[in-house]
């Protein structure tokens, strides 16, 4: 006879980059115990890892009511608590009797050495915490080069992926029934989200920052398998081609979802190659997108490599870069003043909607660190403040992927000229004309004449400017005195 799960003692079900309800493996396990489930979240502020910036927690906050909403449509509830995850998980055992803990593994190193800690307290208590992979394609260290080390080099690391079979999904487990989530005989207290205080406050002047990252996202797992139906069926075919194009705007966006583990990389894999199968169209569009979504993965290894990817040059013969301290340059970026239209739209871009196109942060970001010669630090923070994606591998990875200092970064003579890439990759200025208020692009009739200035909203209390800035520096002389001190430090690669 089998216990009534009811009477059984509960297991605990610990969400946290991986805020979704299929696919994913350690609610597969928790199900699969057939014991009752305590579904938890912890607002853990004592971890020693990065805070989260404010847009993450504006999505993180829609994140949890989905994830409680889901589980709610199957009689469950998300149990919320504050503090630190040690004592909650211990405590909360102790009240419900629990033996066994189930959770995602973050593969950030400064989670996971404390989760190995956490783990032999939890083990000297005799719990036990399952850690699990629900995030990546491969466990990071699963990947190595012939010579047993972590890759460096993207090109034969993505090989090394494919051969490992990890992009080969062509099934996922079958998501136990959704009648199966018992739950316990008396369900814990738990905090309200809203209590948690992830939501942006609104400005003095009563504005609500956020309000663009609703407009353009909907956070949570339903949305995510939203963003991906969307872009298969209208954006696939043509993403080798056109995912350069931010006037085109054809991307996936699950960059966020997959930050708050909202989908699978697997799932996106499956689904992409059904589609592919169906319609062979498809096929070039899909081996760029394949190759795009291994990055992840790739800056993942990175991270594992040099845990504080954000403060440590990957290449420690940066250590010693002179940067410029340009207080006003620096402003003038983060505002989209720069005088240059591509890196100002995209500047704008990230403040209205959390999110700024791919092509666009690689010549903003190449802006700060080229043009102006300001710490690759110090844009990796902003973006990590206002990216509703800000990831922490993947951010770092890319500012110093475009700062020169990364593992196979770009080279030190590229120095993105932001006029001829406006020209390339949005020729009719369609992307400047969403964000730079007044612009019009010369072939139909002049350039921008006044600017919307009220980005900052009542947030900044400096007067905003009526007319669209000049150019903060001159692109040809910025050029040369970048070229110049990357050639100073030693430099050896050559210049096109
Ligand atoms: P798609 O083109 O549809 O790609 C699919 C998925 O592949 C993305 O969602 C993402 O998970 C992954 N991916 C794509 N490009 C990259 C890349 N270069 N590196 C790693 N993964 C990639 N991406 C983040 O997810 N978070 C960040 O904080 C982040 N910061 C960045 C900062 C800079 C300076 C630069 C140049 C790039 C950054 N990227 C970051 C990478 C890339 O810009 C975004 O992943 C992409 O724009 C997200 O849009 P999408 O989901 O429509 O991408």
């Amino acid at each position: 006879m089998t216990e009534n799960p009811l009477h059984a003692a509960p297991v605990i079900l610990w969400f946290r980059s991986d805020l979704r309800l299929q696919d994913q493996a350690s609610v597969q396990a928790a199900l699969k115990t057939g014991q009752p489930i305590i579904p938890l979240y912890i607002w853990d502020e004592t971890l020693a890892t990065r805070p989260l910036g404010a847009a993450s927690k504006w999505w993180l906050h829609h994140s949890l009511k989905a994830l409680d909403e889901g589980l709610r449509s199957f009689g469950s509830r998300l149990i919320i608590e504050r503090g630190t995850a040690q004592v909650i998980l211990a405590s909360l055992a102790k009240e419900y009797d629990v033996k066994t803990i189930f959770c995602s593994r973050t593969f950030d190193p400064a989670h996971e050495e404390n989760d190995l800690h956490l783990e032999n307290k939890l083990k000297a208590s005799f719990l036990t915490l399952n850690r699990l992979n629900t995030s990546l394609l491969t466990e990071p260290n699963r990947v190595r080069t012939g010579e047993g080390k972590p890759f460096r080099v993207f090109t034969p690391y993505f090989k090394a992926l494919q051969a490992s079979g990890a992009c080969d999904v062509d099934h996922l487990p079958e998501n136990p029934s959704t009648d199966s989530w018992a739950a316990p005989a008396k369900w814990p207290h738990s905090q309200s989200i809203e209590a948690l205080g992830l939501a942006p406050k609104l400005t003095p002047g009563g504005k609500d920052w956020s309000n663009g990252f609703g407009a353009r996202f909907k956070p949570g797992e339903r949305g995510a398998r939203a963003a991906l139906r969307g872009f298969l069926k209208h954006h696939l075919r043509d993403y080798d081609s056109g995912r350069d194009r931010p006037d085109l705007d054809l991307t996936s966006h699950l960059s966020p979802h997959l930050r708050f583990g909202e989908i699978s990389p697997q799932r996106i894999l499956l689904e992409t190659d059904k589609a592919v199968r169906a319609d062979n169209s498809l096929s070039m569009g899909t081996a760029k997108f394949r190759a795009e979504l291994a990055w992840r993965d790739f800056s993942y290894g990175l991270l594992g490599q040099q845990p504080r990817l954000h403060e440590v040059n990957f290449r420690r013969d940066f250590d010693t870069f002179e940067w410029r301290q340009d207080d006003a340059g620096f402003k003038a970026w983060c505002r989209g003043e720069t005088g240059y239209e591509l890196v100002d739209a995209g500047m704008r871009e990230l403040w209205q909607t959390g999110y700024m196109h791919n092509r666009v942060r690689m010549v903003a970001a190449s802006f700060l660190i080229k043009h102006l010669m300001i710490d690759w630090r110090r844009g990796e923070q902003w973006f990590w403040d206002c990216l509703v994606d800000a990831d922490p591998a993947n951010n770092p990875a890319s500012w110093q992927w475009v700062a020169g200092c990364g593992a196979d970064a770009a080279p030190y003579f590229r120095v993105f000229n932001p006029i001829t890439q406006a020209e390339k990759f949005d020729p009719q200025g369609a992307y400047r004309a969403r964000y730079i208020q007044g612009y019009t692009h010369p072939s139909t009739g002049g350039i921008h004449k006044t600017v919307q200035n009220d980005l900052f909203g009542s947030g900044d209390t400096s007067p905003p400017s009526t007319a669209y800035p000049k150019p903060i520096v001159d692109h040809a002389f910025a050029r040369q005195r970048a070229l110049e001190a990357y050639k100073q430090r030693g430099q050896d690669d050559h210049a096109d």
